[in-house]
Formats: structure tokens, C-alpha cells, sequence
């Protein structure tokens, strides 16, 4: 990259195709940046589904392949790191099915597949891997970010905040590299105009832990203060709310095709089935950089993340073309946010072991 200076959320171009410089993506362009697969399904799947199935054109970039994961299908077990170490390239396929649950066709491994390893849980000496992503070289790695936003210019960008949502040394990375991407495509005029970071309220937080306090089944057995998660965000803090509803039966399936991460008797699929479509459907967000648009309720939380873009929904077709072109379903303007409902999604993610809220994080 050459120009390393400029500001993030310059506002993003058109993408030229790459031989006739004429546009083939879809106007409305959303980019993911997420560590390990499994993180774009439990985190944002649905956000992803729906803007996949309005239109949008959505690439997801995983910064590893997930190698430090535990294998949770007994039949697999000889995959681990500390057997075979194979689970990152059979990780791979799991990714390619959750895509396809998701109806995203644009998925890219940060670097290319396994040039970042899985660092493990916080301290581990997996983090001292030559080539685990919590060493890489910042520059480099928002480098091959930066190319990809080069290519695609989304408007949109989606990752974590500098905690990384839960602490995991990957999850920190994803967010330095995407950040520092930012800044270097900001300096060529092509740095996503927005940027969102995941996010729980403390609202939804507060309504799942009493929801569940009486439950022998409880995900935050063992939390007396929401003060005692990693995660959670004032209400007031979050700038958008997507409702994907519509959308919850897809980003089921995509998590079930993480099957050697979250097994059937996950929490996360007995909290689906007490809340349902709220709990798998709709997705929170803070926004870091751009400037936030019209949104409802007491602190306006948009109800798209293209709020106050000036870039029309849905696909704009095109003569077709090189390049990942996709094609868009019916355009749609989002739906409308309400106000939060019950439903609780402490979602820690992680390749190191299956998301649970409390026990789960080391
Ligand atoms: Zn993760």
C-alpha cells in the first residue's frame, strides 16, 4: 500500500471491474471481518442473511482457520491441534456450508487459507506461534484487508471493538487489522464510510439473565452482575438494530454447520428454542466511524446499517462481468427497528471452546 495517511470513513467509490472498469457489484456493499469461522454465524449471521437476501453484495473475510478449536463431534477427535492439527482445513468446509446457509457467496480467508494460525485462548503458548495471528504483522495483515477492500469498496464494515468483543487474542487482532485497513484504504479513497462494531445491550443482557435465573439450564449460572461480563453495552451506545427475523432459521442452520464447535446440546440452541426468532434474528451493533442515520425508539438505533448512505438499496444489475459478481434479490429499505424485546444473546464465540457466557471464558 502506498499512501498510509488520510482518515477512516472517507467515503467509499465505486468498484471497477477489473478489466472494463464497469461496475458489476450490487450497489450496496457490506464487508465482514471476523477470526475464526463460526464468529460471522454466531455473531452476525442473520445481519449477514439479510443483507444477502436484499441485495446486497457481502464478503466475509476470516482472519484463521480456527486450528485451536475443540472438537465437539467424537468422530473428528484425531482432527486437533494436538493430533493430526487438520481441524483448521476441515474448518474450512464447515465455513463454506455456513455460507451457504447464509446465501453468501463472497467468503475470503485474510491472507489466504492458513497464512494466519488460531492463537488459542489468552496466554496460552499457542499465542507464541510463529504464524498464530495474535504475532502478525499489522501492516501486512491490514494490508491484505485493504486489498480486499480495494476490490469490493464496501461502504459498510462490520468487526469487533478493541476488546475484541470477549477478549480473545484473535478477535483483538481482527479488530486492529481491520481498523489499521481502514486507515491505509482512507488514504487511497476507499475506506468503508461506516464502521460497525458487534455489540449486546445491557438491556437484552438484563432480560436474558432474569428470563433465566430460575432455569436449570441457566447460561449465566454463576454471574451475580452483568459488570462481570466481558461484553455489554449501555442501550444508549448502540447505534443500530437489525432485525433479521426473517432471517433466524438460516443462521441456525449456519451455526449447525459448525458442528465440530457448538454441539447440539449447546445452550445457544436450548436459548433458541425458549426465544426463537429474537434471539437468532436480531443483531446489535455500535458504530465507530461514519456518521449515524435516522434510526426509531428512545435512543433512534437505525435499523440498517446503510442508514443515511446515499447508495440505493438493493442490486443495481448490471451486463455481468468478471469479478464476484452477485445477483440481488428484491430490494428492500430494511425493516423497521422496534424496541427491543426479551431475548438474550451473550454469544462469546471463540475457536477455543463453545460460546457459553460465564464459565466458558478464560
Ligand atoms: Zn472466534
Amino acid at each position: 500500500m502506498a499512501d498510509l495517511g488520510g482518515r477512516v470513513g472517507a467515503g467509499a467509490g465505486e468498484p471497477p471491474d477489473r478489466v472494463t472498469g464497469v461496475t458489476t457489484l450490487p450497489a450496496r456493499r457490506l464487508l465482514l471481518v471476523h477470526a475464526h469461522p463460526d464468529d460471522e454465524s454466531i455473531g452476525t449471521g442473520s445481519t449477514m442473511a439479510h443483507y444477502a437476501a436484499t441485495g446486497t453484495h457481502v464478503t466475509l473475510v476470516t482472519c484463521t482457520l480456527g486450528e485451536e478449536g475443540e472438537v465437539h463431534v467424537p468422530a473428528l477427535a484425531q482432527l486437533a491441534a494436538a493430533e493430526a492439527d487438520q481441524l483448521g482445513g476441515y474448518r474450512i468446509t464447515e465455513l463454506a456450508a455456513a455460507c451457504a446457509a447464509l446465501g453468501v457467496t463472497d467468503h475470503r480467508f485474510l491472507g489466504g487459507a492458513g497464512r494466519y494460525r488460531d492463537s488459542g485462548m489468552m496466554g496460552l503458548s499457542t499465542n507464541e506461534h510463529p504464524r498464530a495471528f495474535w504475532q502478525a504483522d499489522l501492516d501486512e495483515a491490514a494490508g491484505h484487508l485493504a486489498e480486499v477492500m480495494r476490490e469490493v469498496r464496501p461502504q459498510v464494515m462490520i468487526t469487533y471493538d478493541d476488546n475484541g468483543f470477549y477478549g480473545h487474542p484473535d478477535h483483538i487482532q481482527a479488530h486492529r487489522v481491520a481498523m489499521r485497513a481502514a486507515e491505509l484504504a482512507a488514504g487511497q479513497g476507499f475506506a468503508p464510510a461506516k464502521i460497525y462494531w458487534t455489540a449486546m445491550p445491557l438491556s437484552v443482557l438484563e432480560a436474558g439473565m432474569s428470563h433465566f435465573a430460575e432455569s436449570s439450564d441457566n447460561p449465566f449460572a454463576g454471574i451475580d452482575d452483568l459488570t462481570e461480563l466481558p461484553f455489554g453495552t449501555p442501550d444508549e451506545q448502540i447505534a443500530a438494530r437489525i432485525d433479521a427475523t426473517d432471517q433466524h432459521a438460516a443462521k441456525e442452520a449456519a451455526m449447525r454447520a459448525h458442528a465440530t464447535q457448538i454441539p447440539d446440546t449447546s445452550w445457544l440452541y436450548s436459548i433458541a428454542g425458549n426465544f426463537g426468532a429474537e434471539f437468532m434474528g436480531v443483531e446489535y451493533f455500535t458504530l465507530a466511524v461514519g456518521e449515524k442515520g435516522p434510526g426509531d425508539g428512545p435512543y433512534g438505533w437505525e435499523s440498517d446499517l446503510f442508514a443515511g448512505l446515499d447508495v440505493a438499496a438493493g442490486a443495481e444489475p448490471s451486463a455481468g462481468g468478471a469479478g464476484p459478481s452477485v445477483e440481488g434479490a428484491e430490494p428492500s429499505a430494511g425493516g423497521a427497528g422496534g424496541p427491543a424485546a426479551g431475548g438474550s444473546e451473550p454469544t462469546t464465540g471463540g475457536a477455543g471452546a463453545p460460546p457459553v457466557p460465564a464459565a466458558g471464558l478464560r
